[in-house]
């Protein structure tokens, strides 16, 4: 006999607040109710290992799409429920279950509630318009249940012939939610909820040999490292992240105490990079898949990674910001830090040469992992590695000076300078001189480099300062300070109104005739001015003219006009070192060159 009960609690009043909530994540209810039917098999289970009730061989989930009666059937062969249960757990849990939800959802002022557990059953009304439960209980002596109810006000309840234990949620799929009537729909459903849950779920199961379930019940990650073989953490990379190629290196992060961590993050190759490139760190919760790069739980910079993170203890059903400020959440994001450097280092100190092949695959990862994590920043810092002009990596760190004194400072003494390389290219001359003058330099030319500089030198103010290779001539390859007036003046009247200031020094390399300096400090300030798009100012030049440089010296003694068009020659040559002219210098320069050939021609 069929009864009619009326809910108690005022479920009207959710479900318009539920369904604004859900409307992007309404997808979610499948995982609920799959999750309660590996529950229901996991308490089987414990009571059959207890001795209480006769062992399960084959325990499973099947879900069914049944398009023609627009429904979508999950059944298991778990615990089941008596009636008295049913009316405790579905009618009166389930729904204040829900109340509570909302209750939750509106302190946290709309801010999405993390882990969405908690939503649980009531979560199916989202897509079904009404809802049958088909249950018997693993007590033999209890008659099979059936309920139902549109998820208003009232429900009925009473006796059904169903034989096999378990229970069968069968939802009336509502008219304007027919996408969860496609198989296809639902199989990359359970793909993205369900993948890794502890049993066996069959999708429209046709009761073949064959048949295979569409989860992995024991994912790698569970499993001992010490067990797990290279090919298995590869096969286990591509079919999680459908990523062929191969990832560098992983790690495995195995915890017990003092919380319950299990995981594997890996490096992926990544391709030439422009921007950074976007991982997926996907977050488990005993194998239940919660969602992607939750950041509160896992570092901003490690989502550059791909891994799977299952952290059981984690509380979910709470918002956002409740997470970021929980003490244990914190722990558990420091914790994959440190595992993440410690890893970093054992692969530089046990295999430098694979660090070094894989450097320029993780060195942005590293850089940004440094700048964003100070914890992160102290563990590796020895380890960031550049190439100098030999082209051997070396640790930056190596270069930098001893940390200067109070009375260092006083006597105006700065830090170690460090050249570095922006552009090979475009400093190929500024590379030659370094050379042939015995000095090294780094080269820095990927896009993070210019802003992790910057964090270096804040990060050791009294040990180094960086100077772009162009920066510093002078300082770097002078071999004696010569002031000579009469050259300044040659090259000062010819570059009237061209904002550039002259210098002359005796420089080591006597081939060289004049040469651009930039300071580092006004490029930086132009660069930075450009960046936040404060238009373009000119960082100041400054002409060094070298006082070695046999041309330069002749200039003295030529006549007032080849000494005018030469000087101006060689200043465009040295600028074309430092960057490419503008239409009316190169239209200069030509005219220039014209005019010398044919003077030299002529006589
Ligand atoms: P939660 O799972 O968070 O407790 P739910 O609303 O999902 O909340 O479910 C309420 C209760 O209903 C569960 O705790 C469980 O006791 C019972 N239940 C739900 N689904 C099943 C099932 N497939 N088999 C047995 N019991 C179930």
């Amino acid at each position: 006999m069929e009864k009619q009960g009326n809910i108690r609690i005022a479920s009207e009043n959710m479900m318009p607040i539920i369904k604004k909530w859900l409307y992007s994540e309404k997808d979610i209810f499948l995982r609920e109710i799959v999750a309660n039917a590996q529950d229901a098999i996991t308490k089987h289970k414990k009571l059959a290992d207890l001795g209480e009730t006769a062992p399960e061989e084959h325990y499973r989930v099947n879900v069914i799409v049944d398009k023609d009666a627009k429904t979508l059937t999950v059944e298991d062969n778990g615990i089941g429920m008596t009636e008295e249960e049913v009316e405790k757990y579905i009618t009166q849990i389930a729904f204040s279950g829900a109340a509570d939800f909302v209750d939750k959802y509106e302190k946290a002022g709309g801010d999405g509630i993390i882990g969405h557990f908690g939503l649980g059953f009531y979560s199916a009304y989202m897509v079904s318009s009404d809802i049958e439960i088909f249950t018997k209980s693993y007590r033999e002596d209890a008659p099979a249940v059936h309920w139902e109810s549109d998820g208003n006000a009232t429900y009925t309840i009473g006796d059904c012939d169903k034989i096999d234990r378990g229970t069968r949620i069968v939802m009336h799929i509502a008219d304007e939610e027919k996408e969860f009537l496609s198989e296809g729909t639902i199989r990359q459903l359970l793909a993205k909820y369900c993948s890794f849950m502890p049993y066996e779920i069959y999708l429209d199961p046709k009761g073949k040999e064959d048949e295979k379930p569409v989860n992995t019940t024991h994912p790698l990650y569970l499993k001992q490292p010490k067990d797990c073989t290279e090919q298995e953490y590869k096969d286990f990379y591509r079919d999680t992240f459908a990523d062929f190629n191969e990832p560098l290196f992983w790690i495995h992060l195995n915890m017990e105490y003092p919380f319950r961590l299990k995981g594997i993050l890996y490096f992926p190759k990544v391709k030439k990079q422009v921007e950074l490139e976007r991982g997926k760190v996907k977050l488990y919760c005993n194998q239940v898949y919660i969602a992607d790069n939750i950041k509160e739980v896992i570092p901003e910079f490690l989502m550059l990674l791909n891994g799977v993170i299952d952290c059981p203890d984690i509380p979910l059903n709470v918002s956002r910001s409740f997470l970021q400020n929980d003490r244990q959440v914190q722990k558990i994001a420091k914790h994959i830090t440190k595992k993440v450097a410690d890893k970093l280092i054992e692969l530089y100190k046990n295999d430098k040469e694979r660090y070094e092949n894989c450097w320029s695959d993780i060195a942005t990862f590293v850089k940004f992992g440094c700048i964003k994590d100070d914890d992160f920043y102290k563990k590796v810092e020895d380890i960031v590695i550049y190439k100098n002009l030999a082209g051997e990596y070396i640790p930056v760190s190596s270069l930098y000076g001893e940390e200067l004194t109070d009375e260092d400072e006083k006597n105006g003494k700065e830090p170690q300078a460090v050249y570095y390389v922006s552009d090979a290219d475009k400093q190929a001359q500024y590379i030659k001189m370094f050379r042939d003058a015995g000095l090294d330099a780094i080269f820095c030319d990927t896009y993070i480099d210019p802003h992790f500089l910057s964090y270096l030198e804040y990060k050791n103010p009294r040990r180094v300062r960086f100077l772009r290779i162009d920066a510093d001539v002078a300082g770097a390859l002078k071999e004696e300070s010569a002031e000579d007036e009469e050259l300044k003046k040659i090259f000062e009247s010819v570059l009237e109104g061209k904002h550039v200031t002259v210098k002359t020094e005796k420089l080591k390399d006597e081939n060289v005739p004049v040469v651009i300096n930039v300071s580092e400090f006004a490029r930086r300030m132009s660069e930075m001015h450009s960046f936040y798009g404060m238009g373009e100012s000119p960082a100041d030049l400054t002409l060094i003219v070298n006082t070695a440089n046999p041309a330069v010296a002749a200039l003295k003694d030529a006549e007032e006009e080849a000494r005018k068009q030469s000087a101006l020659y060689l200043y465009y040559l040295a600028l074309m070192s430092y960057r490419p002219l503008k239409p009316e210098e190169l239209e200069s320069f030509v005219s220039t060159g014209n005019v010398l050939v044919q003077n030299y021609l002529k006589k």
